[in-house]
């Protein structure tokens, strides 16, 4: 038996060997389906909240609304930092910005999708999570702190020109020196990109902070907020201009 299969088997699932045809999801497209959201009840968060541990029940749980930092257990390190449309995986995590996730169980997956889809799409919920936190590792090893913060203050700035984030909290978050974050800030602000104001940050020139970004993270977003095209065979477009994913 596969290592994934011996999993599945584990948490209750099918080995997809036996119940997936893989190739009715479009996998390789990075996305999770539109309509996924709707499928569980939205529960609220505000800044600062931990994320609630999910339900024992096998399923995902998906980034609704906001910034939400993924943490490491033992640490409370960022992991990942992810947004709307993006599934958090078993991890903890703490919100960034007001937001909200929905929890929704394997059998509703199976209800609504038909169980070989709904098997790819948890697969690829996982998968995505999996990402996720290695592109931050990556970005971690390869990129100095401050075009990681410059990363992280757009994603948290997308909507608005302030956040409110101490560097205290930004240090603890990305596992460094209460020193190195205020280095990374004052790299910033003298290059124009962010205001460093007591207890919060603004953006100063949104294109200078742009360049001092770095690009790394998964491609998160949900195919009908990019308006990408699935590959083909990979859904069926309906007439309301939704995509239908084969079940
Ligand atoms: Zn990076």
């Amino acid at each position: 038996m596969s290592e994934i299969a011996a999993a599945l088997t584990l948490v209750g699932m099918p080995d997809p060997a036996d119940a997936c045809d893989a190739a009715q999801w479009p996998a390789t497209h990075g996305a999770l389906p539109p309509d996924l959201g709707s499928l569980g009840l939205e529960q609220s968060a505000r800044r600062g909240d931990p994320l609630p541990r999910p339900r024992s029940e096998p399923g995902l749980r998906l980034v609704t609304r906001g910034i939400l930092c993924l943490t490491h257990a033992g640490t409370g390190l960022c992991t990942a930092i992810i947004g709307q449309g993006a599934p958090a995986g078993p991890a903890g995590g703490l919100w960034m910005t007001d937001g909200a996730f929905v929890d929704v169980g394997f059998e509703t997956l199976r209800q609504h999708y038909g169980g070989p889809t709904a098997l790819a799409v948890w697969m690829q919920a996982a998968e995505l999570s999996r990402a996720a936190v290695e592109a931050e590792l990556v970005c971690f090893v390869r990129h100095p702190a401050s075009r990681r913060f410059a990363r992280w203050m757009l994603a948290l700035m997308k909507d608005a020109d302030t956040t409110v984030i101490t560097q205290t909290e930004l240090a603890r978050l990305g596992g460094l020196q209460r020193t190195s974050v205020s280095a990374s800030m004052t790299t910033l602000q003298l290059r124009g990109a962010l205001k460093v104001m007591r207890g919060r940050i603004a953006v100063q020139d949104r294109a200078a902070l742009e360049r001092e970004a770095c690009g790394c993270g998964a491609p998160l977003a949900l195919a009908a907020e990019t308006g990408e095209s699935p590959p083909d065979g990979a859904s069926i477009g309906s007439a309301d201009g939704t995509l239908r994913f084969a079940g």
